[in-house]
């Protein structure tokens, strides 16, 4: 997607050999016109599947998974890193190995809002080995739906994430794909949408 491809040109900033700070219109202060464009790039992709909830991870997914399920019409669930005394009921949990805190949390989603009837979408802002996919994948699978696919904001092909979902059977939809950072600069692999 050439405009997120121009926004990661202009306010990316490569920290180290692996991490990508975008937290001037993705990951802290949001960028809501470009929500909107790439929610409709997803729902373009797959409105097909019929969607019946947008699945993410608290909390830079909750921005592109929230403007996407209102486009496709359906509810946004994040999945909900520390325990919290309210979730009393059913609970379904995964452990996920996070990236950039490199530390393992138990995430939950509420069984309630998950039934062997969805047809569920993922929707994250980075992939990097996959370990949050992963997780959500787990806790979706628990619950009797069906992952129709994972949409991610950015890929780092140079990490193994989308080898491990595709390994799975799973579909991977990503607006930008990053190759390896050479001098501190970003180069793009040809993106799936
Ligand atoms: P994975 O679980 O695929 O290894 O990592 C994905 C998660 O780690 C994303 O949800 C994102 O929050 C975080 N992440 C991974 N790589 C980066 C990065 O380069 N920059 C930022 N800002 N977050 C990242």
């Amino acid at each position: 997607m050439k405009v997120l491809e121009q926004h990661i040109l202009d306010r990316g900033q490569v920290l180290g050999e692996n991490i990508l700070k975008v937290d001037s219109f993705l990951t802290h202060q949001v960028d809501t016109q470009l929500m909107k464009a790439m929610a409709q790039v997803f729902k373009d992709v797959f409105q097909e599947a019929g969607i019946t909830k947008v699945v993410t991870i608290e909390a830079s997914g909750i921005a592109p998974a929230l403007y996407t399920a209102e486009v496709l019409g359906v509810p946004m669930i994040f999945a909900k890193k520390s325990k919290n005394i309210t979730m009393t009921e059913g609970i379904l949990t995964a452990e996920v190995y996070s990236f950039t805190k490199q530390v393992t949390s138990t995430v939950s989603i509420a069984s309630k809002f998950l039934s062997s009837d969805d047809k569920v979408l993922i929707i994250d802002d980075f992939l990097a080995n996959g370990q949050a996919a992963k997780g959500l994948i787990d806790i979706i699978e628990q619950a009797g739906a069906k992952v129709e696919g994972v949409g991610i904001v950015i890929e780092k092909s140079f990490q193994d994430g989308r080898k491990l979902l595709e390994a799975k059977g799973i579909r991977v939809v990503s607006l930008a794909r990053l190759g390896q950072f050479v001098d501190g600069k970003v180069q793009f692999l040809e993106a799936d949408a």
